[in-house]
């Protein structure tokens, strides 16, 4: 059934939903989701409490990781007559959520695509947290197991980023202990529940938060926010002098000065200086 007044341009339209609070949800994903011919959706009955919040009644699909492949072609193919939206059960789409494929798809078949973005709870988790927002790495969720678990944090230990990863809160304790293990001991955030009644943000260095949460578990929703590496330690005389004497071996001491200066962050001066004195 087609909506009776101004049909949206058929096509895919990717809705961001409230993470909590309703009130979050935007003007347009509203306007949208009330134009949309159908709405394909994570799980039809949370986006049915959605609709009936915002006053309206639409067609729905279930699309979600079980069935994706095999819904997906069928949805592609309604796009180029229908306006589909995709919701997922809170958030944006496709940030830990199903999608990537159908918009790949949707743009490789010449449909429409639009974004109608709003909460994702790695964004809000960076506005909690107090740590450097101006770079980031959005890791999702890492492996339950161990091992793949260390794995995954050796990957990122060496990336100077704040780092976001999504967590529940059984697998916080180990989640964070595992953390301070592969990462070492830096400033983190346990944001929790944003944007509901009992939204928090707790910080504190990794192995303090480790051992707050081990046997105490919380409940609700969490992304834990871990600041940037430290910056790494200057080099000390004995490395300068290692790095100075083997440039020496290969140019003349005003070059190597200006080699070692750049590669470790050090005076050029003081390094011509202490090159006259190695070679003495
Ligand atoms: N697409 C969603 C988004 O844009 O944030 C994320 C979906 S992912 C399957 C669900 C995870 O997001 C939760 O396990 C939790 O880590 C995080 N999350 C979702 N809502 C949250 C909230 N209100 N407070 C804290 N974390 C939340």
């Amino acid at each position: 059934m087609t909506p009776l007044v101004n049909p949206l341009v058929p096509g895919l339209y990717i809705v961001a939903t409230p993470i909590g609070n309703l009130g979050d949800l935007t003007a347009r994903a509203a306007d949208v989701l009330s134009r949309a011919d159908l709405i394909a959706a994570e799980d039809t009955r949370v986006t049915a409490g959605l609709l009936r919040h915002i006053g309206t009644k639409r067609p729905m699909t279930p699309y979600h990781d079980h069935n994706a492949d095999a819904v997906r072609p069928g949805l592609v193919a309604r796009m180029g007559m229908e306006a589909i939206a995709l919701v997922s059960d809170a958030g944006t789409p496709l940030i830990s959520d199903p999608g990537f494929k159908l918009v790949r798809d949707a743009r490789a078949a010449g449909h429409n695509v639009v974004t109608i973005p709003g909460p994702c709870a790695a964004v809000a988790a960076l506005t909690l947290a107090g740590l450097p927002t101006d770079r980031f790495l959005f890791a999702g969720f890492l492996p339950a197991k161990s091992v793949a678990r260390a794995t995954a944090i050796a990957e990122v230990a060496g990336i100077r980023a704040t780092l976001v990863f999504y967590e529940s809160g059984p697998r916080l304790g180990a989640m964070l202990a595992a953390l301070a293990a592969g990462l070492g001991d830096r400033e983190a955030a346990v944001t929790r529940e944003i944007t509901k009644k009992f939204e928090e943000a707790v910080t504190g260095s990794l192995s303090s938060l480790a051992a707050r949460y081990a046997d105490a578990p919380p409940k609700g929703e969490i992304v834990v926010v871990v600041a940037p590496p430290g910056e790494p330690a200057p080099p000390t005389a004995d490395e300068g002098d290692a790095a100075l004497i083997e440039a020496l071996e290969r140019l003349p001491a005003s070059k190597a000065a200006g080699e070692v200066a750049k590669r470790l962050g050090l005076d050029r001066r003081a390094l011509y200086a202490r090159a006259m004195e190695l070679k003495a």
